[in-house]
């Protein structure tokens, strides 16, 4: 298939505001591809050139591309940032001038643009912009203007092309199940392996059954196993059959261990490399693991070295950056809590019930010096459990993780196998939801400034892949917040409303939904406004996610609507 070919749907997707049609439109893409091609597009259409985990990007922002325009086109750079700064978007830039020259597509192949685009993501060293900018401006000199507009945002991460994963999921199920509800079969290795691009090569290449044969991999993270949340002891035990595995849960960030020999990678909670940022935790694994091959889930934690206390997560969270890191190790020094395992020595463990999996971690970790093994405690007496609870708030941390001893590790998934007693979360509604910033409505006044008086904000519906709002939010944002929703959701601005979002309300600003805040309030309330079918009553700024949580890891409908009917049970 041709880029040319390719972009022509990019041109179909990117007007679209319904997802149905989305899913038409991609499953006539794929039928379309060669077998060859499957993996390339999958990732290309959401602007990258690698799985998400894969740390591989393009590297070249807004100066070097436009460097690129201007010796694609030869005209000044002058020109190109003047033209930006008049229209807003690189991609349209570059469109305008190739049509200005009247420049033909040279149906340069998927796997050629491809290609160039990861040599240009693999170049290093001496020399490497110029060379970058250069192999950048002979792919542009090639394209039409068409083709230009939409390889130029995709260095910039500025697709817009509004397609999330499930709905790629829904149109491999179309094309090659018969129908989009059949996505669940795919799910379950997609979760296991996180990488469509794998998913849609197995599916053409063996079928459904090669794609159900796909398991956990060293070195490719898994989806996180999430939590259910329920407000007492008593009722956690009677939903988990009477017994239940404790360990205390620690307020950190989640890191997902992979050691291969001594090759270590960690994964955050969205997939995300993290590994250099936390070098201490590299030496534990190295030092500590009993095991050729292995696969750990924890939770890292920064604690004062002199008074030997564990921090709380505004303090942990400082360790996640990309410089400075020695200094910052120094001064929070990181000890995980090693809480699961999920491969060991060249075996998935997965399918392992929970109970062996606690005994191969405490086999195969030694010590606890940096990596701390958390054997937890098997309970099946309520007040045993409450007294294990307060324990946890007494030392300062959240509460508890409660789990169903025979469980299988559920990639993905988030069940009543793990359940969570929170701090807050008896009586009144206080934990907290994460939602996704939709668009924004321009305020008056003294907030005008920073153009934006108030958030549109939405939950998940995570059958659906779609967006629906739930709040307004206009208090707990100080003027500098306002000013970096501002910034960040400038980049993500679109003119209509996109396809995965279902609101009545038209906000004065649409805004690709990407970003995830913490909101906490004081109930839930039933709307006919909401497409959620419910509302937030007095919503407040808690703290921007954006680091840990995907859109698609924000809080679902069906939470609401939990939290809903729970909010008043003591
Ligand atoms: P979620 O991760 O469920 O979407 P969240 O990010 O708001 O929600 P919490 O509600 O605070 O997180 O609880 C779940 C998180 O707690 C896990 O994702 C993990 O990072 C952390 N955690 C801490 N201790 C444990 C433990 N012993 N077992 C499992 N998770 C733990």
């Amino acid at each position: 298939m041709t880029f040319d070919n390719l972009t022509e749907y990019f041109e179909k997707l990117e007007v679209t505001s319904s997802r149905l049609i989305l899913i038409d439109i991609l499953s006539d893409l794929f039928s379309q591809a060669e077998k060859t091609d499957v993996a390339q597009i999958c990732y290309l259409l959401q602007g990258r050139v690698a799985p998400f985990y894969e740390p591989i990007e393009i590297g070249m922002a807004e100066k070097n591309v436009t460097a690129s325009i201007a010796r694609a086109y030869g005209v000044k750079r002058e020109l190109v940032l003047s033209e930006y700064g008049r229209v807003g978007d690189l991609g349209q830039v570059a469109q305008n001038l190739a049509d200005q020259k009247k420049n033909k597509s040279s149906h340069l192949l998927i796997s050629d643009v491809f290609q160039t685009l990861l040599d240009i993501a693999e170049m290093h060293g001496e020399g490497m912009v110029e060379k970058k900018i250069v192999s950048l401006a002979s792919l542009l000199s090639n394209t039409s203007g068409k083709e230009a507009r939409h390889l130029v945002r995709i260095p910039l991460g500025a697709t817009r092309l509004g397609v999330g994963d499930p709905t790629i999921l829904d149109a491999f199920a179309k094309l090659k199940l018969g129908d989009k509800s059949k996505r669940k079969l795919l799910e379950g290795a997609y979760n296991k392996v996180s990488d469509l691009g794998l998913i849609g090569e197995v599916l053409w290449g063996k079928g459904l059954k090669g794609v159900a044969e796909l398991d956990v991999m060293v070195g490719r993270p898994l989806r996180s196993q999430l939590c259910e949340r329920l407000t007492d002891s008593k009722t956690i035990l009677e939903k988990l059959d009477g017994l239940v595995h404790v360990q205390y849960k620690y307020d950190g960030f989640r890191v997902q261990i992979h050691k291969n020999g001594d090759k270590v990678r960690f994964f955050s909670r969205n997939l995300e490399e993290t590994t250099p940022m936390f070098p201490e935790i590299v030496e534990g694994v190295l030092k500590q693991v009993k095991a050729k091959t292995i696969i750990l889930d924890s939770e890292a934690l920064a604690f004062n070295p002199e008074s030997e206390e564990f921090l709380p997560f505004q303090e942990t969270t400082k360790r996640r950056r990309k410089y400075e890191i020695e200094k910052m190790q120094k001064q929070l020094p990181l000890k995980a809590f090693v809480f699961d395992v999920m491969y060991i020595d060249g075996k998935s463990l997965v399918d392992t019930p929970l109970k062996e999996r606690i005994e191969i971690l405490n086999k195969f970790i030694e010590g606890d010096e940096i990596l701390i093994p958390q054997p937890g405690e098997y309970v099946s007496d309520h007040l045993r459990l409450e007294k294990i609870f307060q324990e946890s708030l007494a030392k300062g941390l959240e509460g508890v993780i409660t789990k169903r001893p025979d469980s299988k590790y559920e990639a993905g998934a988030r069940n009543f196998n793990w359940i969570k007693l929170k701090r807050h979360s008896s009586g009144e509604l206080k934990d907290t939801i994460d939602c996704v910033i939709l668009g924004y409505i321009f305020g008056k006044g003294k907030r005008a400034d920073f153009g934006a008086g108030a958030l549109l904000v939405g939950v998940y519906d995570k059958d659906k892949d779609e967006f629906l709002t739930v709040s307004k939010i206009g208090t707990g944002l100080t003027d500098e917040e306002w000013r970096e929703v501002h910034q960040r959701a400038d980049k993500l601005k679109v003119d209509t409303k996109p396809a995965r979002v279902k609101s009545v309300l038209t906000p004065s600003v649409w805004v690709t939904p990407e970003i995830v805040i913490e909101v906490l309030a004081d109930e839930i309330t039933i709307s006919p406004i909401h497409t959620a079918g419910y509302a937030l009553r007095f919503p407040r700024l808690v703290k921007f996610r954006g680091y840990d949580k995907q859109a698609e890891d924000a809080t679902t409908v069906k939470e609401i609507k939990k939290m809903y009917s729970q909010q008043y049970k003591t």
